[in-house]
């Protein structure tokens, strides 16, 4: 192969084909190598099908990272704006629909892939798809050989820069490898420890079966730990908690701690009592409840709280009680579903082995990680997106 590329960049993901096209603006020649048989796999999966690319109010403070500044950089070279205008200049306009997460106005994942289908070829980017990437070697001329088998046959190029693009640990099947890490490691540079994050929580031992009865009840929360809290609904499921607010919390939870369900967060159940007790005291909690969540969980509520009571004859401990269990209701999760379930990776090739401006790995020139595989691990709703396409775009700056 006539091997006159800028650059090789490994994984036709988000970041990667982003990189590419950035490239191609600026006449540099690329060549995606892609492992699965066509570009795109988790866009076209990410946000049920229909891609919750970018966020209107993404900001270094919805990523977690060993260096909360480290984005700072990437975001401000290609900004939320900048992400909006891309696409919008390629047909795509943006709906929000909560929390600032845009989607697609056709709902449908397949036109952001075909944006960057249509532009590689318009810009003479190459993509070969099928070609799973084995090693990457830095030559004694300084420049790199990439091997990679297709169709059965081992291949090789060699180019002056490569850009490692090949995402995160989530969900095998569509592709995820832990080819970036072994690359990172493989010239020297440090690991942040990688877990599953954006990830429901499982509960085991006395209580399981209790969650598993409410399978499908979801309840708007604030979901905290020590260190962090976030207001959407969770999910109760056969085998613990989902949800969005579940898989936020997931990603700063750690093995072994607690965390806290504010299961009724823009109200007060103490004071609703004493409101509800001076207009009918003969009402009973269970119906009070009833008035607040739906008619299954308020009945569940029975296995720790006295629903039988009337309101008049609650004593204080019962309030108390009553008010510890709806406004912190304690969970000790068992573990998480693993990363066939979670979106995204924590963790990853640490930050200070990179330069925030250009993502080219201080110790080995020419080398560039973009994307997931990087430790910068965005919240749900399109942050993750955003980070993948902002970190494209800076690489292709450098290559
Ligand atoms: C179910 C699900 C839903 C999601 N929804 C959203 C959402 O709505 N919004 C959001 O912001 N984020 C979402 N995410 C997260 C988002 O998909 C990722 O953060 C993003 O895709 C990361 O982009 P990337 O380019 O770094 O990696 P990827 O998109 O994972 O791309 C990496 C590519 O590299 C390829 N590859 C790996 N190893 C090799 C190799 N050795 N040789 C060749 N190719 C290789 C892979 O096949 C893959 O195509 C979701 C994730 C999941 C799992």
């Amino acid at each position: 192969m006539g091997d006159n590329f800028d650059a090789v960049i490994i994984g036709g993901g988000a970041c990667g084909l982003m990189c590419a096209v950035q490239a191609g603006y600026l006449e540099k020649r690329t060549l995606i190598l892609e492992k699965n048989e066509k570009i795109g796999a988790k866009i076209l999966i990410s946000g049920g099908g229909r891609c919750n690319y970018t966020n209107l109010y993404a900001s270094e403070s919805n990523f977690i990272s060993g260096n909360p500044h480290f984005s700072k950089s990437a975001f401000s070279q290609f900004t939320i704006e900048d992400t909006i205008s891309f696409f919008e200049a390629n047909g795509i306009l943006g709906k929000e629909k909560t929390l600032g997460q845009l989607f697609p106005l056709s709902n449908n994942a397949k036109d952001i892939v075909r944006v960057f289908e249509s532009l590689c070829a318009d810009l003479d980017q190459q993509i070969i798809c099928n070609a799973d990437v084995k090693d990457v070697l830095k030559m004694e001329e300084g420049d790199f050989k990439i091997s990679y088998s297709r169709a059965g046959k081992l291949k090789e190029i060699r180019v002056p820069k490569v850009v490692i693009a090949t995402g995160g640990l989530p969900v095998q099947k569509m592709g995820a490898t832990d080819f970036g890490l072994r690359v990172a490691r493989q010239f020297g540079l440090k690991i942040t420890d990688t877990a599953p994050a954006l990830v429901p929580l499982t509960i085991t031992g006395k209580d399981a079966e209790w969650y598993a009865q409410l399978s499908g009840n979801s309840i708007f929360s604030r979901v905290s730990n020590d260190r962090i809290s976030f207001e959407e609904n969770i999910l109760f499921t056969h085998w613990g908690l989902s949800g969005p607010a579940i898989l936020q919390i997931s990603s700063y939870w750690r093995p072994g701690e607690h965390i806290s369900i504010d299961l009724l967060p823009n109200d007060s159940i103490t004071e609703l009592i004493q409101t509800q007790k001076l207009i009918n005291g003969r009402k009973s909690l269970s119906g009070l409840l009833s008035d607040l969540f739906t008619k299954k969980f308020a009945d569940a509520l029975a296995k720790f709280l006295p629903v039988e009571k009337n309101l008049a004859s609650l004593s204080k401990e019962d309030i108390q009680k009553i008010d510890q269990y709806i406004h912190h209701f304690d969970v000790k999760p068992a573990g998480d579903k693993g990363y066939d379930k979670a979106e995204v990776m924590r963790g990853g090739v640490a930050t200070d082995e990179l330069s925030s401006k250009t993502l080219e790995a201080k110790k080995v020139p020419g080398l560039y990680f973009g994307g997931e595989c990087v430790d910068v691990t965005g919240w749900l709703g399109g942050y993750n997106f955003q980070w993948a396409w902002s970190a494209g775009f800076v690489i292709a700056q450098n290559i």
